[in-house]
């Protein structure tokens, strides 16, 4: 069965082997020995040992792949990228703080999301803008040579792959040789497992599952160990990063299906080849349609070619009032969720890691054959 090609941005599109895999372990699942236990993954105490060997595996297979050291804690986490805007500052704001004073945050503002997360951040901290690209309507990348860093700070945020605005660091800040020892916070939501992480840089990532991870539901958070321990008194509990590390993500129920169906795509990203094969894949299919949109008449896009993101690609068309005519058109040769954010307008087409080169040939070629009817 060939299913149509699903372009949305998140929830997004999920391998077909691994949706199989789920549907025939559904009802009873088996263990890597094949032997079934009775039971659906949703049905298993979090704390019994198939479920114990489903969220070892997970996290192996992580750590695998993404290459994180071993001072580093992953965390399977629930409330998903809006809500770490809030668990982020009310555990790492006060890293630096002095007695009785509130936490400093710098914030680099390049699109909607990390604007989302200065203004949730500013309710516990006070939160700086050290660098933004809103005077050109977020379709450059501020060179980090020009930020203006608090020395004072706790940590430094940034949306590493901005989804709406089709923003993407090529490659991540190093505050160290700017001179700068605080810690780099990234939300990497929509492109975690699209490309390497240079950890060196990192203090903390954090990305909901639902682009390029799983389903919705699960956040992934990884944690130098040295900033952990420092949250607020007001932090709930169960995001207190230091709380959740020590009890292994179990320190309330954790989203039992979700890890499960990211492991099954962890383990699809292995068969793959991993990373380094992901990533050249999303170099080729990003190239593919970038070239299609600069080649044509009809469509264009606004980021400057240095930091458009592999994973998101918004478009427009230069007769807007064509668009609801492309858009179904789509929908008819079986392209679907190809609509632009509504903050945006236009066309967007996220071609996530689950993404194959066939879909974007497949969009490429109706892209082509709808500038031929306007002519
Ligand atoms: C989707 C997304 C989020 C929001 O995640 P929710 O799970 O809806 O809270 C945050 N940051 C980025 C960069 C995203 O793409």
């Amino acid at each position: 069965m060939q299913r149509p090609f699903n372009f949305s941005a998140g929830p997004a599109t999920m391998p077909q082997e691994v949706l199989a895999q789920a549907a025939d372990e559904m009802l009873d699942w088996p263990d890597a020995s094949g032997r079934r236990c009775g039971m659906g993954v949703m049905e298993m105490s979090h704390r019994g040992k198939e479920f114990q060997s489903i969220y070892e595996q997970a996290e192996a297979d992580l750590r695998e792949l993404l290459v994180v050291p071993q001072h580093f804690k992953i965390l399977f986490m629930q409330g998903g990228g809006l809500a770490e805007n809030a668990i982020v500052p009310l555990n790492l704001s006060a890293l630096r703080a002095t007695d009785g004073n509130q936490g400093v945050v710098d914030f680099v503002v390049t699109g909607g999301w990390s604007e989302k997360s200065h203004k949730e951040a500013r309710r516990y901290c006070q939160a700086n803008v050290a660098a933004t690209n809103a005077a050109d309507g977020h379709t450059s990348m501020p060179d980090a040579a020009t930020w203006k860093l608090n020395a004072q700070a706790s940590y430094v945020h940034i949306c590493t792959n901005e989804t709406i605005h089709g923003v993407e660091f090529q490659t991540l800040p190093d505050l160290k040789a700017l001179g700068s020892d605080v810690a780099l916070v990234i939300d990497f939501s929509s492109h975690v497992a699209s490309r390497a992480v240079d950890w060196s840089r990192v203090g903390l990532a954090f990305a909901g599952a639902q682009k390029n991870l799983g389903p919705a539901g699960l956040t992934l958070v990884v944690v130098r160990e040295d900033l952990l321990g420092h949250a607020l008194s007001i932090c709930p509990s169960a995001f207190n990063y230091q709380t959740v590390a020590d009890n292994q993500s179990m320190f309330n129920t954790p989203p039992t299906y979700a890890i499960y169906m990211a492991g099954l795509i962890f383990q699809w990203l292995k068969r793959q080849g991993g990373i380094a094969a992901m990533e050249e894949r999303n170099q080729a299919k990003a190239k593919m349609l970038y070239n299609a949109i600069d080649q044509s008449g009809l469509y264009y896009n606004t980021v400057q070619p240095h930091c458009r993101s592999r994973m998101n690609v918004p478009f427009f068309l230069r007769d807007e009032s064509r668009n609801e005519a492309f858009l179904a058109g789509a929908k008819a040769a079986n392209l679907l969720q190809l609509k632009g954010h509504k903050s945006v307008g236009g066309m967007r087409a996220s071609i996530y890691n689950a993404m194959p080169m066939a879909g974007v040939a497949a969009l490429v070629e109706y892209m082509r054959a709808f500038e031929k009817t306007q002519a």
